[in-house]
């Protein structure tokens, strides 16, 4: 369901990334579907398009990738399973 240049965040501890590939898989943290930011919030990403810190998470089932705007404890899911962490790639 992800779209490149999306941003969801997680309602419950407020962690936020962005879609850098899109897939169909639905993004999932603390358990619950990520939502999707829309208006003042999307501005503001498309202001800093380039997040500090860069952590990249990547589903290995559909190959969503995202970039974590703001990081939390919060556990990231894709497809049913934990996404995998990289490196921050500069591409
Ligand atoms: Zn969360
Ligand atoms: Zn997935």
């Amino acid at each position: 369901m992800g779209q490149k240049g999306q941003v969801y965040f997680c309602e419950i501890c407020r962690q936020k990334v962005e879609v850098k590939i899109g897939a169909f898989g639905v993004l999932v943290c603390c358990g619950q579907e990520m939502k999707l930011v829309e208006g003042m919030m999307a501005t503001w990403t498309s202001v800093h398009p380039n997040p500090v810190g860069g952590a990249t998470y990547i589903c290995k089932k559909c190959g969503q990738q995202i970039a974590v705007v703001e990081e939390t404890a919060g556990i990231l899911e894709c497809c049913g399973q934990r996404m995998e962490r990289k490196k921050a790639v500069t591409d």
